[in-house]
């Protein structure tokens, strides 16, 4: 597998605090990387780092991208969102653009493609304030795509959405991966992350925690909640099932990572044959939020 961007050993330090500790990861090309964290674990750091904007204490990352490419001509191809763009209110969506492509040094002729492949080609004339958030965010990213980068790295793109909107970002963040490009999103809400990423690298305090392949049968654990009125005879009984990775004590019910996929009949069974009733006996089908939970503790 070719690998689009190498982090090694990155770590960064504000005064006394450690805002990226040790940071080794690869992204896939064409994969759409997570990096999913609670507010402060070092998302928005990380990428200023791999952006250029803000320089690391030690260690090091790689951009795999066009071979024998100048650095300048790498960094054209790596698109980046870490702030919103300031655009005029009253000007156009193509007025907003044309102005962003002089910036960027960007040819005319991409402002059409760009509006577009994030859907506002209809609405190109209308006053950027007369749209709503969503679309903003949208055009957002239309500017990122005026120099059509191979690889677009966007912090938080579903902050401060409403649920329309959040939608709208997720449609284009799929469309424009079914087209090839690799997107890096660093964010704190598990749910955007889970519905969109095909990778996901969770931090904590600067911390990689996890790395987490979505869909793949790496992660094919069954996570359960089982509870009963007995419980210490319950967790006997659990300590000694092959299979079982974890068990988090959670008061009333165990949460219970297990490595294969069992169903709750094959466990009710089994369950029934040693003589402990459950009163509480359900599977959990997001995994991942498993993880994140197990991983950060609970905040977010
Ligand atoms: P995230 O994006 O995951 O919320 P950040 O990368 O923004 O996390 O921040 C990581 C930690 O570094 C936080 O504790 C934050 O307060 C701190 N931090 C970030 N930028 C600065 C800065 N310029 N000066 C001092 N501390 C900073
Ligand atoms: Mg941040």
């Amino acid at each position: 597998m070719k690998y689009l961007l190498e982090i090694r050993n990155l770590t960064k330090r504000y005064g006394n605090l450690l805002a990226v500790d040790n940071l080794t990861l690869n992204v896939p090309e064409k994969s759409v990387f997570g990096i999913l964290g609670p507010n402060g674990s070092g998302k928005t750091t990380t990428l200023s780092i791999i952006l250029g904007a803000v320089f690391q204490d030690s260690g090091d990352f790689s951009w795999n991208i066009g071979d024998g490419l100048k650095d300048n001509e790498i960094r054209k191809k790596i698109g980046s969102l870490l702030e919103k763009p300031n655009f005029l209110p009253y000007l156009s969506a193509v007025s907003n653009l044309k102005m962003v492509a002089k910036i960027k040094d960007a040819p005319e002729d991409a402002i059409e493609d760009a509006l577009k492949a994030v859907g506002l080609y209809e609405r190109r004339n209308s006053p950027f304030k007369t749209f709503s958030l969503g679309m903003k965010q949208r055009l957002a990213i239309a500017s990122v795509l005026l120099s059509e980068p191979e690889v677009l790295v966007l912090d938080e793109p579903a902050n401060g959405l409403d649920p329309q909107g959040i939608v709208e970002i997720r449609e284009l963040i799929k469309k424009l991966s079914l087209e090839g490009k690799t997107i890096i999103i660093a964010s704190h809400i598990l749910d955007e992350v889970e519905k969109v990423c095909t990778d996901v690298a969770i931090l904590k305090q600067g911390v990689l925690k996890e790395i987490y392949e979505i869909g793949s049968n790496k992660n094919d654990y069954s996570y359960f909640e089982i509870g009963s009125d007995d419980m210490d005879t319950l967790e006997s009984f659990l300590k000694v099932q092959p299979g079982i990775m974890e068990m988090i004590n959670k008061g009333d019910f165990f949460m219970v990572q297990a490595v294969a996929d069992i169903s709750i009949g094959e466990l009710s069974k089994k369950l029934s044959d040693a003589g402990i009733i459950a009163n509480h006996l359900q599977k959990s089908k997001k995994s991942l939020e498993s993880v994140f939970l197990r991983v950060t503790g609970g905040d977010k």
